[in-house]
């Protein structure tokens, strides 16, 4: 089978790799769709996400969804079945797993994080725990996008993000947008967004923003504050990691609002506008990955209640992954996923 793998800091290379067989409570897939992630693109071009760094090779790719190719002793599942895949890979027994924060474990495999191998893939094998059956009408991209809607997910329910709340999520990216579907789904009444990228602003829109803004033609505070009787709003997101969203996040905020930290920044240190948010006692949370939203996330899809599905924009064979690294990284062509799939459309 054909795998990428991450040679040196920029460079992918595709390699044969022996065809990897199921251990007990073990199925292979045969990968169909996966994502490339902002957390990819930094693992790529910087070789580290802060002390998680890579030791070449590396293969990377963690969103992806699959059909059952062959399966080991004690599995359930079947060849054939399709299946969205959750990337991580908790112990069930540490300390955190016991307490219900399975993301925080700390055994964590999670795919396509050094030292793990991920899964841009022909196959990959996966403990069956981590294989979710999808129905019929959902498509394999629309699966490959439940993780990083469970991203989305983790940082309203971090937030607890309820009817007729005000919310506003600073970066319009995928996981900016994920985050706007999870927030409308929990019942936010406007949700105001940001971007640099025009596109992105546009994307915003038709994905159910009540307001954008970008923040090179004006005063993002004063446009929120004006919006919301000069209270600020009741939820901010940073989905971008970047010191301008996170000053944003904390000037936005209403007085004991709260405020979700999702973006992975480039750098290891940023700064707290520290008066503001201790004058407003800001609930500060800061999100890593989610934790058990992923059946949340199949219901809501397979309802038809969110619509993941205009999220991915552009598609690639294994072959020519290097052109989606460069165009996810150059925001180029209003991508917002794009999506990999190394056996073809499947
Ligand atoms: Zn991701
Ligand atoms: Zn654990």
């Amino acid at each position: 089978m054909k795998s990428a793998v991450l040679t040196a800091l920029r460079k992918i290379e595709i390699k044969d790799m022996p065809l990897p067989e199921p251990g007990t409570g073990e199925v292979r897939l045969k990968v169909a769709a996966v994502g490339v992630c902002g957390s990819d693109v930094h693992y790529h071009e910087e070789g580290r996400i802060g002390s998680q760094v890579v030791k070449f090779p590396q293969v990377l790719g963690h969103e992806p969804s699959g059909v059952v190719d062959a399966v080991g002793a004690g599995v359930k599942l079947k060849p054939g079945d399709r299946v969205a895949v959750e990337p991580a890979n908790h112990c069930g027994k540490c300390v955190y797993c016991q307490r219900g924060r399975q993301n925080l474990c700390l055994e964590m495999k999670f795919l396509g994080t050094p030292p793990i191998d991920g899964i841009f893939s022909q196959y990959r094998v996966m403990p069956e725990h981590c294989c979710f059956p999808i129905s019929d009408s959902m498509s394999l991209t629309e699966a490959s996008l439940l993780e990083p809607l469970g991203v989305g997910f983790h940082a309203v329910n971090l937030a607890k993000v309820g009817l007729g709340d005000t919310v506003a999520v600073f970066g319009s990216g995928p996981i900016g947008l994920v985050t706007l579907l999870a927030a409308k789904a929990a019942g936010a009444a406007k949700v105001f967004m940001t971007d640099l990228i025009p596109e992105r602003l546009t994307f915003a829109l038709k994905t159910g923003a009540d307001y954008v803004m970008n923040p090179s033609d004006g005063d993002v505070v004063e446009w929120i504050l004006d919006n919301t009787g000069g209270l600020g709003v009741d939820v901010t997101v940073d989905a971008a990691g970047k010191q301008e969203t996170l000053d944003h996040c904390c000037l936005c905020s209403r007085r004991g609002g709260k405020a979700v930290i999702v973006g992975i920044p480039s750098v290891d240190r940023l700064l707290l506008p520290l008066h503001e948010v201790r004058r407003r006692e800001l609930e500060m949370h800061n999100a890593r990955r989610s934790n058990g939203e992923m059946k949340a996330c199949i219901e809501l899809v397979a309802s038809g209640r969110i619509n993941v599905k205009p999220l991915a924009t552009h598609f690639f064979p294994l072959e020519k992954i290097s052109d989606a690294f460069s165009l996810v990284h150059n925001y180029a062509d209003g991508v917002i996923r794009a999506i990999i799939q190394p056996n073809g459309e499947l």
